[in-house]
């Protein structure tokens, strides 16, 4: 058996089938992400990476009652189609996919499931996870794993008191912190950029956004944030196992 390898698709049947059969996994996280426009600096992935990340570690924790699921990668992202690089699902299908990863776990036996998100656009899977429970018959939660951060967390920690916000300084933090690489800032030029940004809604928050993240974004504020996060999702998994 590897050594805390919990990350499903890093395994093999004989490892799957092995804990199995003795009983070890109890529970399974799945991240949700997406695929889209993180403003000028941030990696596309990053709301998959950051929810992945959280899953992972919070799942190390309880090592070996959980696996996470293989992330879904592509969410519901309609409302940032403008900007070139975003991959967007129908919602219906969104659900449908999470759906049927649930029933393929509960078909191996895994009775309880935390959907950990990280892509604020995925927040109506949250309103259809009673129904998957009820016609799985199994136990199904969903979080935006930010659930964590009270509102006076994020003020003493978030320059601009603003979390999750969009690419800004607590996502940008999040990434120095985990996935340094995910983040470039060479070659930015905001102004040179000339945004036409369709949104008017998003229009006058973009520059306000790379602003935050650009002058107040550290690894260190994002290293304490993510611990927050995983210690937050660790517990909402031991409490689903130990109902
Ligand atoms: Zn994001």
């Amino acid at each position: 058996m590897i050594v805390e390898e919990v990350r499903l698709w890093k395994l093999t049947r004989r490892h799957v089938r092995e804990r199995l059969e003795q009983g070890l996994i109890k529970g399974a996280i799945l991240p949700t992400g997406s695929t889209e426009q993180h403003n000028e600096h941030l990696a596309m992935e990053h709301d998959t990476a950051s929810a992945a990340y959280v899953a992972h570690q919070a799942a190390l924790q309880l090592y070996p009652q959980v696996v996470v699921a293989t992330p879904m990668a592509v969410g519901i992202s309609e409302h940032w189609m403008e900007f070139p690089g975003t991959l967007s699902l129908r919602p219906e299908n969104f659900f449908a996919v999470a759906y049927d990863i649930c029933e393929s776990l509960k078909r191996h036996g895994i009775e309880h499931i935390f959907i950990c998100n990280g892509h604020a656009g995925n927040g109506p899977l949250g309103n259809q996870v009673e129904e998957f429970s009820a016609k799985l018959g199994i136990d199904i939660q969903f979080s935006s794993y930010w659930a964590a951060y009270s509102k006076d967390l994020v003020d003493e920690l978030m320059a601009t008191k603003d979390c999750p916000a969009h690419a800004a300084e607590f996502e940008t933090s999040f990434a120095m912190a985990a996935f340094p690489e995910n983040v470039h800032w060479k070659g930015v030029d905001y102004e040179a950029a000339n945004l036409d940004i369709q949104s008017e809604s998003y229009r006058p928050r973009d520059p306000v956004y790379f602003e935050g993240a650009r002058d107040h974004a550290t690894g260190k504020k994002g290293r304490v944030m993510a611990d927050i996060a995983i210690d937050w999702v660790a517990n909402k998994m031991q409490e689903m196992i130990e109902s």
